[in-house]
C-alpha cells in the first residue's frame, strides 16, 4: 500500500521532546538544582467539586439498568447543548440554536478534523507563530498554506491580507503569544471573510481568560459572523478538562459552501454527516461533568481556578517587566510571550535553565516568526511561579 505522501512534508515536531531531553540532561548533570516548569500548557488544579459530584452521580446511573446509557447522540446530549447555548451564548446576548452546537472530545480534535468537509483546493491562511495543529492538519491534507506574520509591529495580531484565502484560522486569546483580538480587529476579519466567501475557523479555547471589555468572547458577537465563521471552544482550560476531554464546535446554519458544480451545501449538514460517520460522541459521564460547570456552584468553583491562573499570569508579566524584559500577552490569556535577550530562543532556553532552573518554551518552536521570543505559562503553582520570577530577577 502507499502512504499519504503529504505526511512527508510535515516537519518533525520535536519541540516538547527536545525540551524534555535538554531538561533531563541538565538534571542529570546538576541533580541538586531545582527545576520549575513554566513551559507546558496544561492545567494543574484538580477538577472542581461540582464536576466530580456530577461525575459520581453519572457513574451510578451507568451502573443501574433503568438509567444505563449506551451510545449517545453523536452531536452531544440535549442537556449539555442546551446548557452551552444558554450560558455561553444566550446569557451574553447571542442567540444560538442548539442544533448549531456539536459536543466533542476536544478542540484539538475539532480544529484538526473540521477541514475534512472542505475542499483540499482551498487556500489556507495561518498565523506565524501558531498553535501547530492548524498547520499540520492542513499539510496532511495537501492544502496550500499562506502565512500571516505576527510580530511586535502588529502587536502579534494578524492583519487582513491583500491576497485571497478560503480558510483562515484565528486563535484569540492566542496560544502561544497570549495576545487577543479586539472587536474592531475581528470585525475586519468578518468583513474580509464575507467578501471573499471564506471561512473563519475561530479557536477561542482561552476565552475564559479574557479580562478586557473590547475583546469578544465569541466571534458571534461580531455582526455578520454567522455567514462566515465556525467557533471552537473547550472545557480544557476553562474547567480543568485537559485529561477529562470535552469541547464543542459551533457551526451556524447560515454557513454555505460551494460544490465543484456550483451548487451549494450547508456546512452544518456536512459536519453533522461527518461526525455521525466518524464519531460516536463523548461519554455520558463526561457530558454530565461538563454540564455541572454551568451550575451556580460549578461557575463559582471554576471562576476561582481561572482567577488563580490569571493572577499567576499577572505576576509573571509584572515580574518580567520589572526585571527589564519586554513582554506581550498575559492580560487576556494564560500565556506570556517575552522577548529573548540575544534574540535566539533556544539559546535563551538554555541560559534560563542554567541560570535559574526555569523551563519555558522557545518561540521558534511555534514558527519562524516566533524566533526571538519565549513562552511562559500561568498554569503552575503560585509559590513556584513566584520563586521562578525571583530567580529570573536575580539572574538577568
Ligand atoms: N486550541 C488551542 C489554541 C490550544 O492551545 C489547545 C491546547 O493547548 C487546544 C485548542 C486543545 O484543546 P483541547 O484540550 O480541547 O483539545
Amino acid at each position: 500500500m502507499k502512504a499519504n505522501a503529504h505526511f512527508r512534508l510535515l516537519e518533525e515536531n520535536y519541540l516538547f521532546s527536545d525540551i524534555a531531553k535538554r531538561v533531563a540532561a541538565f538534571t542529570q548533570a546538576h541533580p541538586d538544582r531545582s527545576i520549575i516548569r513554566l513551559g507546558i500548557g496544561d492545567v494543574t488544579q484538580p477538577l472542581a467539586p461540582s464536576v466530580i459530584a456530577a461525575m459520581h452521580r453519572a457513574v451510578d446511573e451507568m451502573g443501574c439498568a433503568d438509567t444505563f446509557r449506551g451510545y449517545g447522540p453523536e452531536q452531544g446530549y440535549a442537556f449539555l447543548r442546551h446548557a452551552i447555548a444558554e450560558h455561553d451564548y444566550r446569557a451574553h446576548g447571542i442567540a444560538m440554536e442548539e442544533d448549531a452546537i456539536f459536543v466533542s472530545d476536544g478542540a484539538k480534535t475539532d480544529v484538526g478534523n473540521f477541514a475534512d468537509i472542505l475542499d483540499t483546493d482551498n487556500v489556507v491562511a495561518i498565523t506565524d507563530p501558531v498553535y501547530p495543529v492548524y498547520l499540520d492538519s492542513n499539510r496532511m491534507a495537501g492544502r496550500t498554506i499562506r502565512f500571516l506574520p505576527c510580530s511586535a509591529q502588529n502587536g502579534f495580531v494578524p492583519c487582513v491580507p491583500d491576497f485571497h484565502a478560503d480558510m483562515i484560522y484565528l486563535c484569540s486569546p492566542n496560544n502561544p503569544t497570549g495576545t487577543a483580538m479586539t472587536r474592531a480587529q475581528l470585525a475586519q476579519w468578518v468583513a474580509y471573510a464575507n467578501e471573499h466567501h471564506a471561512l473563519l475557523l475561530f479557536d477561542s479555547a482561552y476565552e475564559a481568560y479574557i479580562t478586557e471589555a473590547d475583546v469578544p468572547h465569541s466571534i458571534f458577537e461580531i455582526e455578520g459572523a454567522r455567514t462566515c465563521a465556525v467557533e471552537f471552544r473547550s472545557f480544557s482550560k476553562t474547567a480543568g478538562f485537559t485529561g477529562t476531554r470535552c469541547a464543542y464546535a459551533v457551526v451556524p446554519k447560515e454557513l454555505i459552501a460551494t460544490n465543484q458544480d456550483g451548487s451549494t451545501v450547508s456546512l452544518q449538514a456536512l459536519w453533522l454527516r461527518r461526525q455521525c460517520t466518524k464519531f460516536n460522541g463523548v461519554p455520558y459521564i463526561i457530558q454530565r461533568a461538563a454540564e455541572a460547570v454551568y451550575t451556580p456552584a460549578g461557575q463559582k468553583e471554576i471562576r476561582a481556578q481561572i482567577a488563580y491562573y490569571q493572577e499567576n499570569a499577572r505576576l509573571i508579566r509584572q515580574g518580567l517587566q520589572q526585571a527589564g524584559f519586554t513582554v506581550y500577552g498575559g492580560v487576556n490569556a494564560p500565556y506570556i510571550w517575552m522577548q529573548c535577550p540575544g534574540g535566539d530562543s533556544w539559546q535563551f532556553f538554555q541560559d534560563l535553565l542554567e541560570k535559574t532552573g526555569v523551563v519555558g518554551t522557545p518561540g521558534a518552536g511555534f514558527g519562524a516568526q516566533g524566533e526571538g521570543y519565549f513562552r511562559l505559562t500561568a498554569f503552575g503553582d503560585r509559590e513556584k511561579t513566584k520563586e521562578a520570577l525571583s530567580r529570573i530577577a536575580k539572574a538577568f
